[in-house]
């Protein structure tokens, strides 16, 4: 989720005359008094050349992919409207009087506003809105819901994942379907996956795409949803409006993305197996029997593929690893989720940054074990887990979820729980054999580099707080160990794979139970940076925070 923070914002406004007077210098002062520097944040992200090897693909099939890559650029027009109604023209400005690495900048996060730096506005007196472009930018969470209390006939409308909310001529405020507020994007985009759905020799891949162009010109995205689940082909397209992260007001408006990837055959199939385990492992899971959740569907196809093309929400800022998708209950219900992976994406960012982390956190014969293989098990067991441990649970009599007991708390345990829990899980196919126990080692090493790689985000994120909770737990169990002399971490291999399952079983019951102070007073143990740890991230700073991946214009 972004966040606003106005006297950032403040500042930025007090620094726009001296930005214009000295294009030289864009540099701008922090909330916390430091300096700003635009040129730093852009190469934190690491430019990685992205050639995928399309040589397999049969000459319809690129022809569908060129197609599936222009409509993506569609989707990139509206996403830029989507993060700010006024964006197009902040950018043509931007091109007029702003520096080369602003405009760079602004391209990189989809507007003025620097995600690893909570939101900073990097050009002029801009600001980022909470609700980006999905609502008028004076409007407040009180105003939305004073009309809707008002008007109790537009709340369906209102709170629509596919509709934005604009002002009337007298003041008040109306829903517009994405369908008619995008048009000029969203018809030559549908008139693209037509044609790609006529060039293409997969049934399942044709339906999709022609349902999807349907969806677009009526927002109905339901019967597409359900197509895209039975996608069997060469050829792994997500595109359409899906996460609500944009939406900082509500989360009720989805934004417009693209993955256009191709499958690996063969890696799909050696994964696909896993799939098949999820009963298992959630009777394995280390607690008493009434925290296990045997009531989820536990079918999820899992496609490896390596990304051809991405568009819109996909392309911003720190890129994706793995999607699980749709996030229509409906459609989970039905057919559970599809884990896609985007391998390409992963193994740059194992190269640029997370062997990297290795070699400065871990003394050096664990340093060397890290592997991209590893970091790609961590990947799929992570989103496997999600599926895993209590989803709709009972306190006091009362039929809850987890999610709506630990409400604000919720993201950072269950992303903390899902790594975990993953790694529990990786050691259990160890012991079934679906994994060769002698690479337990290079897997640990992997997995608590990781956390490394998470916490460096600062631990307010999802992500980083989950990251931070293992730390300090590993820190108190003695699983790993600071040798100041070095500088670095030794990890006890034995300790941190008990570790790995008793921090499971406590986050599981902390879930389980769903007590919110219970789980306010755990996170406050273990959410934190401890000396060590900001030794070592300290020693990171010249590592990649993220890539930035280009990709071919056609391939
Ligand atoms: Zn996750």
């Amino acid at each position: 989720m972004r966040v606003f923070h106005f006297k950032s914002s403040l500042i930025a406004l007090s620094t726009a005359a001296l930005l214009s007077a000295c294009v030289t210098s864009p540099k701008m002062m922090k909330e916390d008094g430091t300096e700003y520097d635009v040129a730093a944040q852009y190469e934190k992200f690491a430019k990685v050349d992205m050639n995928p090897d399309t040589s397999f693909l049969s000459a319809s099939e690129k022809a569908v992919v060129n197609k599936l890559i222009q409509a993506s650029e569609y989707l990139s027009e509206i996403y830029l409207r989507q993060r700010g109604a006024d964006y197009p023209a902040l950018r043509e400005e931007i091109a007029q009087n702003g520096s080369k690495t602003q405009l760079a900048m602004f391209d990189l996060h989809y507007g003025p506003c620097d995600s690893l730096e909570s939101d900073f506005a990097f050009y002029g007196d801009t600001q980022c809105a909470e609700g980006g472009g999905f609502y008028p930018t004076d409007m407040t969470r009180q105003e939305f819901e004073d009309w809707i209390a008002a008007h109790p006939s537009d709340e369906a409308a209102f709170t629509s994942g596919y509709t934005v909310i604009r002002r009337t001529e007298d003041g008040g405020l109306k829903a517009i379907p994405y369908h008619v507020e995008y048009a000029k994007f969203l018809e030559p985009a549908a008139q693209l996956l037509r044609e790609a759905a006529e060039l293409s020799e997969n049934a399942s891949l044709t339906k999709f795409l022609n349902l999807r162009a349907e969806a677009f010109l009526n927002d109905e995205y339901f019967e597409s949803e359900m197509a895209w689940m039975d996608l069997n082909g060469d050829i792994e397209v997500a595109i359409g409006p899906y996460e609500v992260y944009d939406d900082g007001l509500f989360g009720y408006k989805t934004a417009y993305e693209s993955f256009v990837t191709i499958k690996n055959p063969e890696e799909s199939a050696a994964l696909a197996k896993y799939k098949n385990y999820l009963r298992d492992m959630e009777a394995n899971l280390p607690v008493e029997d009434r925290y296990k959740n045997f009531s989820r569907g536990f079918a999820s196809p899992i496609a490896v593929t390596y990304q051809v093309h991405g568009g819109g929400d996909n392309e911003n800022g720190v890129q994706t690893i793995a999607f699980n998708l749709p996030n229509d209950e409906r459609v989970r219900e039905a057919k559970g989720a599809k884990k896609v992976i985007l391998n390409n994406v992963l193994g740059a960012k194992y190269d640029r940054i997370l062997a990297p982390i290795g070699e400065r956190v871990l003394v050096h014969d664990q340093a060397l074990l890290t592997t991209k293989k590893y970091m790609s098990y961590n990947t799929l067991f992570h989103e496997l887990s999600h599926s895993l441990g209590p989803g709709n649970i009972t306190v006091n009599g009362e039929e809850t979820s987890v999610s709506a007991q630990l409400k604000d708390l919720y993201s950072g345990v269950e992303e903390g729980k899902a790594d975990v829990m993953g790694a529990y899980n990786i050691l259990y196919m160890m012991e079934r054999g679906e994994l060769p126990s002698s690479e337990k080692e290079a897997f640990l090493a992997t997995y608590f580099t990781g956390l490394f790689r998470s916490m460096r985000f600062g631990i307010t994120e999802a992500h980083a707080k989950g990251a931070a909770f293992q730390y300090n737990y590993y820190m108190q169990t003695g699983a790993a160990e600071w040798l100041p002399e070095q500088r670095r971490y030794r990890v006890d291999f034995e300790v941190l794979e008990q570790s790995i399952a008793d921090l499971t079983g406590e986050i599981v019951r902390l879930q389980g139970d769903g007590s919110y102070e219970a789980t306010e007073t755990y996170l406050k143990t273990y959410v934190k940076l401890d000396e060590p740890a900001k030794a070592a991230l300290g020693e990171l700073e010249d590592i990649p925070y993220d890539i930035r991946p280009v990709y071919p214009s056609e391939i």
